[in-house]
């Protein structure tokens, strides 16, 4: 390799022989988004890190040790690779004033960047799918957002997803939980660690997000912001899971289900799977009504979620249904100069009639092109010679099923091959 160089560390190249399961997952996402009214939004992948500071809180995991974040040389403005979307998102939204025309269903897709430990289902360039819904203030459309999530599962084939739903309450629940929480861990000292000492003052709600074993027992024991809840948070609460049982949608309610930024209120969910180790969340999301204003909007409701591409692939290949590889419908095989020109053409002819050919390049005899024929996974190779040239037909071969091969013209091929379809 030219001077060692690779790949850096939790960033993956996505081969061809993995880009075709991603290319039909993206596809699927598509449709299923398009079902819902959801349209795309493509925002830039570096942002000022400004914005992450204030949508996802200075005290968090991704602000503090996560991010990457540089300063750019010529005007000294701190710079970050998106961690996540959401606040991209909402930065767009904004500044172009998308909420003027009503609310918005908004999904996007592509690369978000955080500084983690890589491991199996955690890497420093991941993929994230989100979805959210600006202006709406619930309940029906976090209930949409739930169903949703649950009908792209079936439409993939997976399994075996738990989800997990909860509730934040207001920003006066969150703040009274606050006082008690403080009030619990300052009682539980000698059980912190380091990270949940200094957070203990600044953001106490995060220490219950700790993934550190030696502290879940402290986590599970503490006061639950539940007994904090106000009233309206607790009837949308209700109503929420109203429809979802309605629906026919299973759920657990988990108290712990705290997120891991800082934005949410009322509604919090996640959908959960036992196959995947201990990376086993693979979508999340919930209500963030005080962003919009927070990074600078005129103040709206917004609820929304993020999927794990990585994660949902993996789970898609322990449960999902089998996804085949793609391959050409006819690999062209051809010798001689002239029959070389009149190959090319075939070849454009046939892909006008809407077939995947593969036109041999690199010359050598038929029979080492028939072994590249058989090996591209073609189910035809189109054989032109001399011969074939002189009668204007083509010889075509099925490789995948014991039928003769046969000498046909050019404008009939289409009409046999879907012939032999049918039989088969
Ligand atoms: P985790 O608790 O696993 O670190 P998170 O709460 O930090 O996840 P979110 O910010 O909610 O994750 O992102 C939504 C989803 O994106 C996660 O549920 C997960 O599927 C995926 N995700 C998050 N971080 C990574 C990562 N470093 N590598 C791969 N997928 C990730
Ligand atoms: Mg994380």
């Amino acid at each position: 390799m030219v001077n060692g160089i690779k790949a850096i560390r939790g960033m993956n190249d996505i081969l061809p022989h993995e880009s075709y399961f991603w290319s039909h997952f993206e596809m699927k996402m598509q449709q299923w988004l398009a079902a819902y009214g959801y349209r795309n939004i493509r925002t830039p992948i570096v942002e000022q890190t400004d914005l992450f500071i204030r949508s996802i809180g200075e005290v968090t995991d991704i602000v503090e040790k996560e991010m990457y974040t540089f300063v750019d040389h010529l005007n000294n403005d701190s710079l970050t690779l998106r961690p996540e979307g959401t606040a991209s998102c909402v930065r767009a939204v904004i500044e172009h004033n998308l909420l003027y025309s009503g609310p918005q269903r908004l999904y996007y897709a592509g690369p978000m960047f955080r500084h983690e430990r890589p491991q199996k289902g955690r890497y420093r360039q991941f993929h994230q799918v989100g979805v959210e819904a600006l202006g709406f203030a619930g309940p029906d459309i976090d209930a949409e957002l739930i169903i949703m999530c649950s009908r792209f599962w079936q439409s993939l084939g997976i399994s075996g997803l738990r989800l997990e739903i909860s509730t934040l309450g207001n920003a006066e629940t969150r703040a009274l939980y606050r006082t008690r929480l403080i009030k619990y861990f300052e009682q539980h000292r000698e059980a912190l660690d380091e990270d949940a000492l200094r957070r203990m003052h600044s953001n106490p709600l995060r220490i219950l997000d700790s993934k550190n074993p030696g502290m879940q027992a402290i986590i599970e024991n503490a006061p639950k912001l539940i007994d904090d809840l106000d009233v309206e948070s607790y009837d949308h609460f209700e109503s929420l899971q109203g429809i979802l049982r309605e629906q026919g949608i299973n759920f657990q309610i988990n108290l712990r289900l705290v997120r891991g930024l800082d934005y949410y209120n009322r509604t919090v969910f996640e959908w959960v799977t036992d196959k995947l180790g201990a990376q086993s969340t693979v979508c999340a999301g919930g209500r963030y009504d005080g962003l919009i204003a927070q990074v600078g909007g005129k103040s709206a409701p917004a609820c929304g979620f993020a999927m794990g591409v990585e994660r949902l692939l993996a789970l898609m290949q322990e449960t999902g249904n089998p996804v085949k590889q793609p391959v050409p419908d006819i690999y062209v095989v051809h010798q001689g100069e002239q029959v070389a020109n009149y190959a090319w053409k075939c070849a454009e002819l046939l892909r006008d009639e809407g077939f995947d050919v593969v036109l041999h390049c690199g010359g050598g005899n038929f029979k080492a092109q028939m072994k590249k024929a058989d090996a591209s996974g073609a189910s035809y190779a189109v054989i032109i010679g001399d011969e074939e040239l002189k009668t204007e037909e083509v010889t075509l071969k099925p490789l995948r099923e014991p039928v003769k091969q046969a000498s046909v013209k050019l404008i009939d091929i289409s009409e046999i091959i879907r012939k032999e379809h049918l039989k088969s």
